[in-house]
């Protein structure tokens, strides 16, 4: 097995600081650093994994060498939330919404529709874009649910595609009760019964959308219900909730034992005191780049933080409420608008991320992780949102 040593790195985080990890070989890393920030850094890749983290001038010889020019060097983002499996566009609802239309989750069927009518090769082709740009923008792991088929072999197909891209793929054919489905109970014996024998071996997780007050997701008894259901098939966990209003999906993600619980937009007390006592098991997943497309109050991301509750960023990237693949846009979003410092930002993009897909393999750069490092066109992770919009982070190819 032949060995790659990155030289060249101006500022290395680590992020092994934020969960434990290896501790960095020689390195002087400052008390309370829980980025586990180290200057004038290498590593050496062996076998796709890390094989040392340290200073530059301690670095072992290897067969290869690449120099990143005084570069920062972060884990590679943990995009541990979007729907990327989907045809057509819905430009004009957004821009209809900033004119002052309001967003209540329906817009959903237009996407099924297209998605339906694409061909394997068409959506194949989308989701391996999609992919690429997250790479190109630094992200190194990404969750693909489905949830735009809404049959057993539209779904099936959808996780069938989505594991050609990631083993992070989640079955959500109860994203909402279909257009052309007038009976909620059908539906919801189709999604617990065939359609997740069909998408159960495509799929890590299940997901649910529980929103009472959208009129096409799940009520929580609804949601229970599949859920259980997809438990049953040895599935993990994921709620989307709390987005639309202080509903049950929190209260219900954590009951569960969900590993995640998606947007956590409007808390009760009682819900944050529920992700607390949850902490270590399940994550609350903030998702500002939705709140951005729909001009939307953003999440309260200090009160989450303050009160101890294990907080992770993703984009939710998806044709109707956030149609952005970039995490240094959702970086930059949590920090500007969430009260989220530069620093809890990126933990939360990567190891928050890992910790929602329970992969303690990701999110940080330490000895025996995995070799995902995004090279950042800065001499600190502060630029990531200090300089939002502008092309900064990329996946680091290795040969
Ligand atoms: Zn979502």
């Amino acid at each position: 097995m032949s060995a790659t040593v990155v030289t060249g790195i101006g500022e290395l985080v680590t992020c092994a600081g934020a969960d434990g990890g290896t501790p960095v070989l020689g390195a002087v890393i400052p008390a309370g650093d829980r980025l586990g920030t180290v200057v004038d850094a290498a590593v050496v890749v062996e076998g796709g994994r890390v094989a040392w983290v340290g200073p530059g001038r301690a670095a072992p010889e290897a067969d290869r060498r690449v120099d990143v020019g005084g570069r920062a060097v972060v884990p590679g983002f943990v995009d541990s939330h979007s729907h990327l499996v989907f045809a057509g566009d819905r430009a004009a609802e957004f821009s209809a919404r900033m004119a002052g239309v309001a967003y209540d989750g329906g817009g959903i069927g237009e996407s099924v529709a297209a998605t339906r009518a694409a061909t394997d090769a068409e959506l194949r082709g989308l989701l391996r874009r999609r992919v690429a740009e997250m790479r190109a923008l630094g992200t190194t792991t990404v969750e693909v649910k489905s949830g735009y088929g809404l049959t057993t072999t539209d779904e099936e197909r959808s996780l069938r595609l989505a594991r050609e891209v990631t083993e992070e793929t989640t079955f959500l054919g109860a994203h909402v009760v279909p257009p052309e489905s007038a009976d909620r109970t059908a539906y919801l014996d189709l999604v617990t019964g065939p359609m997740l024998t069909a998408c159960a071996p495509h799929a890590r997780w299940v997901d649910v959308f529980c929103e009472p007050a959208a009129p096409r997701a799940f009520t929580e008894d609804e949601a229970r219900r599949v859920l259980l259901a997809g438990r049953e098939a040895g599935l993990g966990l994921r709620v989307h909730g709390n987005q639309l209003s202080s509903g049950p999906g929190v209260r219900l993600a954590v009951e569960l034992g969900a590993a995640s619980v998606d947007h956590c937009t409007y808390l009760t007390d009682a819900d944050v005191a529920a992700l607390v006592s949850a902490a270590g098991r399940t994550v609350a997943t903030l998702l500002p780049g939705v709140e951005f497309s729909t001009r939307s109050p953003y999440p309260d991301a200090r009160r989450l933080l303050d009160a101890g509750v294990d907080v992770a960023l993703a984009t939710d990237c998806n044709p109707g409420t956030c149609n952005t693949a970039s995490m240094p846009f959702v970086l930059a979003l949590a920090v500007r608008e969430m009260g989220m410092t530069a620093a809890e930002a990126l933990v939360a993009a990567t190891v928050g991320g890992a910790r929602g897909l329970r992969r303690p393999d990701i999110g940080r750069v330490a000895v025996g992780s995995r070799a995902d490092l995004a090279v950042l066109e800065a001499p600190s992770h502060d630029h990531l949102a200090y300089r939002p919009g502008m092309p900064l982070a990329r996946a680091l190819d290795l040969p």
